[in-house]
């Protein structure tokens, strides 16, 4: 199911970036394993999954430690970070941190694992209920993280507002090439889960984020638990 699942996937992540005119081998597949067992994550990996995303900061620092022996696995922090959490994903030895939205918080990863790779999260929609800087506040954020000892600012990450893929996308790659523009070490855009991940390619995601396609519903319960428990 699972080993199913992922090749369907990365066959439609290949055919929209030969769509592109782009190398496939420039999008990297991020599994979205938040509320689902280790057990997935294993089978996942057995059948070369490599890139696993989270968004809970003591969930990641549990699985993180069951899955030990997995050691090709790269851990992607994809969610809301509080600094008095940093510690479990610098635990993790988190690979990416996706969703920093302040210098305080660059700070506290750059203390707590010094070499980190991290995304500014991009409000792309300007929507009240969402986290994230707004676009004009973009790349003066991530040139003063990637100007912090122990810190590379990589890249862009957005969750755009419902039913405007597309156009968010397309404001994301456009800030993202204004980075480059401009000298920073951008390589990374991710954009793109379950439902736009093609579009997201198409604008140029370098990581998209898939969960429900590949691991199934999450239980609502469950979620909001883990939310709770943040
Ligand atoms: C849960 C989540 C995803 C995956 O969403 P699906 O719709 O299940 O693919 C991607 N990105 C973030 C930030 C998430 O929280």
């Amino acid at each position: 199911m699972i080993p199913d699942r992922l090749r369907a996937i990365r066959s439609r992540i290949d055919a929209a970036c030969v769509a592109a005119g782009r190398d496939p081998a420039d999008v990297r597949l991020v599994a979205v394993s938040k509320t689902k067992p280790s057990s997935m994550i294993r089978e996942a990996y057995a059948a070369g999954q490599r890139d696993f995303g989270e968004n809970y900061a003591q969930e990641l620092r549990d699985k993180a430690a069951e899955l030990v022996d997995l050691t090709e696995l790269r851990w992607h922090f994809i969610g809301h970070l509080q600094r008095n959490k940093v510690k479990y994903v610098a635990k993790a030895s988190a690979q990416l941190v996706h969703a920093v939205d302040s210098v305080k918080l660059g700070m506290e990863i750059a203390k707590r694992q010094p070499g980190a790779s991290v995304l500014v999260e991009v409000n792309i929609g300007g929507e009240q209920s969402k986290h994230g800087v707004t676009p004009a506040d973009t790349l003066a954020l991530a040139g003063e993280l990637d100007a912090l000892p122990g810190l590379t600012c990589a890249g862009l990450m957005c969750i755009p507002p419902p039913g405007s893929g597309p156009e968010s996308f397309a404001a994301l790659g456009e800030l993202f090439a204004a980075g480059q523009a401009q000298g920073l070490p951008f390589t990374e855009l991710s954009m793109g889960m379950s439902g736009d991940f093609e579009d997201a390619i198409a604008h140029g995601a370098t990581l998209v984020r898939v969960g429900t396609a590949i691991f199934g519903a999450r239980n609502p319960v469950k979620s909001l638990v883990g939310a709770l428990k943040g």
